[in-house]
């Protein structure tokens, strides 16, 4: 893809579609340089965006081009781009699986899709903050340096991807993983993975993708 901003408009229609955000919710963004983010104005459906709606703001939140209101959960991708230099892109989405498991205060930090742990690890829960203010990206503090999938409690998901598609498909992972483990819930019991397949799973990702996973994010 071309540009900065055909890209992102890419993935907010895809989030619309996969009915990831309904209504106005939600939020995406990149990082364009050491100056400039690019994101999604507040108060717009992520279906109906255009290139010339994004609206670019600085590492503090301050909008620097664009027509749009800057939302009050650019608090969330800030502190994203400013803990994690390898984060290039945010996803904060409302996907219907996934945030019922942060509804009913569960994490995804169990060991159970082999394909899930190597792509995301452990996927925390943000304790509840109140949404717009500085509990919401402080909610996130404990686990922003180390989590690529995050719940928040009472709220949604968030993503961090190496670029935009890194994190939409990040997103598109933690929801199918949010939705099978439900589905399977509801037939018995699922089997975890044990100390030995987890073993075995990291040493095979290593050999075989060159993929050490962070200690955080092992289990
Ligand atoms: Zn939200």
């Amino acid at each position: 893809m071309n540009s900065h901003r055909e890209e992102l408009i890419y993935y907010c229609h895809k989030v619309y579609e996969n009915k990831f955000v309904t209504a106005y919710d939600g939020n995406l963004s990149l990082r364009i340089d050491d100056q400039r983010i690019l994101i999604t104005p507040s108060g717009r459906n992520k279906g109906e965006l255009r290139e010339n709606d994004l609206i670019e703001i600085d590492y503090n939140g301050n909008k620097i081009l664009g027509e749009g209101k800057v939302t009050t959960e650019a608090k969330i991708h800030l502190l994203a781009f400013q803990k994690r230099f390898e984060v290039n892109a945010v996803v904060h989405a409302h996907p219907t699986y996934a945030t019922a498991f942060a509804l009913v205060g569960r994490s995804l930090d169990e060991p159970i899709l082999p394909e899930v742990i190597l792509s995301l690890g452990k996927i925390p829960l943000c304790r509840y903050g109140t949404p717009s203010t500085e509990e919401l990206p402080n909610s996130m503090l404990p686990h922003i340096n180390y989590a690529w999938g995050m719940l928040l409690e009472n709220h949604g998901a968030v993503t961090l991807g190496k670029n935009i598609k890194d994190a939409y498909f990040k997103m598109e992972k933690l929801e199918h993983a949010a939705q099978t483990i439900s589905v399977a819930r509801s037939l018995g019991t699922i089997r975890k993975l044990n100390n030995t397949d987890l073993q075995k799973l990291y040493k095979a990702a290593d050999d075989t993708y060159g993929i050490s996973i962070k200690k955080e994010l092992r289990f």
